[in-house]
């Protein structure tokens, strides 16, 4: 069954196209630069080896030309992978905000779309652009199944207690203004194939996911108990360019000093984290600058460790316990040093990293931990993509 998962954020795209139930795509594409005379298209077929790449520059529109050009490249005469759009028996779509409406992959109907767009207040960057995908999809693909899959899903098992701030009750119950909580489909699987990897379905996970965006969320029993993400995915750990958790009363100071609401939140999600502590947000560029000398990104590896290390001991405490670490995304999945840096001082948990393994090992699931570490710690490569593919597919099975 042709599966086609989309992956759209404001002026990017991303597809993959699963054989399902086949794990490995039949090629994987990224349009960038959506929007400008200069957008950039990378099409990658992995049925042939070597795998076969085309790229090129032209102006794109917007969405709707990128994923015509999609289309176009999957079923050319010669590269393509299809016969016509009518091969796609389902479109997978990833889906930021999800509400306290979607726990779970959900068929795509009129009043699932009515759904997504009651939530545009609370994904202003993401929704719209997710629910505009769904609209041009189901014009390409009329005959494929649309379904959703959202990254607040995951969390939708988090306890009251989790998920509420200590403000007014009417701001929740008024304006959803609570926990929901992000990357929640990257959690989901490579938490499975931790607790499978233990051969523990029960098993106490801290799920690190450090990538542009960085998030950590306590899982027991395949479910999201808390997370760092919060009403948006600015809070919680240090990121590229967010700033993670910070007193709200900087906020007040900073417009009370003159900002604008508009240039606080700029401030905040796109001039802070890394990019803010050295002028940096790439973790490879930083790595660079700390070889040449450059103390800011010393200080700002020591504040992005020191921050998960917070987490992992507050979540050792909500799970009343721990089995295994998961790292996982560009940084937790390459980055090395940080992986030893954040397991240094864990000894309290008898958390030991295994330097020699933490360097060399490869695989889908790597442990990095030493033999006489009571709490593994596992490296695994995160696929929302293919998880993307695997819910709709199962959706569909069971449908
Ligand atoms: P996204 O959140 O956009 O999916 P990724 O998961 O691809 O992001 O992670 C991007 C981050 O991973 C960047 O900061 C990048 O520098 C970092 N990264 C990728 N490879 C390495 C590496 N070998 N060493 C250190 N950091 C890396």
């Amino acid at each position: 069954m042709y599966i086609l998962v989309i992956n759209a954020g404001s002026s990017s795209l991303k597809y993959q196209l699963f054989d399902m139930p086949l794990d490995k795509p039949l090629c994987t594409g990224l349009i960038e630069r959506i929007g400008t005379n200069e957008a950039f298209i990378r099409h990658k077929i992995l049925t042939v080896d070597p795998t076969q790449t085309i790229e090129r520059q032209e102006a794109i529109a917007d969405h709707s030309a990128g994923l015509q050009q999609m289309v176009e490249l999957l079923s050319d005469a010669e590269i393509g992978l299809i016969h016509s759009a009518d091969d796609i028996k389902a479109v997978g779509h990833r889906v930021v905000h999800g509400g306290e409406r979607f726990a779970n992959a959900t068929l795509i109907t009129p009043a699932v779309k009515e759904t997504i767009k009651d939530l545009f207040p609370l994904a202003p960057l993401h929704n719209p652009i997710n629910y505009q995908c769904i609209e041009i999809a189901e014009k390409t693909f009329p005959n494929a199944r649309q379904i959703a899959v959202f990254d607040t899903a995951f969390h939708q098992t988090m306890p009251e207690y989790a998920f509420r701030y200590a403000i007014p009750e009417s701001l929740y119950t008024d304006e959803g203004i609570r926990v929901y909580g992000f990357h929640g489909t990257s959690h989901k699987y490579v938490s499975e194939k931790a607790a499978a990897w233990l051969g523990k379905p029960d098993a106490k996970l801290i799920s690190i996911h450090l990538g542009n965006g960085c998030s950590i969320t306590a899982v027991q029993n395949g479910k999201s108990l808390d997370t760092s993400m919060g009403f948006s995915p600015l809070a919680g750990l240090v990121m590229g360019t967010r700033s993670g958790d910070i007193d709200p009363s900087v906020i007040f100071h900073l417009i009370a000093k003159g900002y604008s609401a508009d240039a606080v939140n700029n401030l905040l999600n796109k001039q802070s984290g890394m990019q803010g502590l050295t002028g940096l947000n790439d973790m490879r560029d930083i790595r660079k600058a700390l070889e040449a000398g450059n103390q800011a990104a010393a200080l700002a590896l020591d504040i992005y460790a020191y921050r998960i290390q917070k987490y992992i001991g507050s979540y050792a405490a909500v799970l009343n316990g721990l089995d295994a670490l998961i790292f996982t995304a560009g940084v937790g999945e390459n980055d090395s040093a940080m992986r030893e840096q954040i397991c240094a001082n864990l000894d309290f948990l008898a958390v030991y990293l295994d330097s020699d393994k933490n360097r060399v090992a490869t695989g889908d699931v790597r442990e990095v931990n030493r033999s006489d570490s009571a709490v593994k710690i596992l490296v695994i490569p995160t696929n929302e993509e293919l998880e993307i593919a695997q819910q709709s597919f199962d959706l569909l099975e069971t449908a």
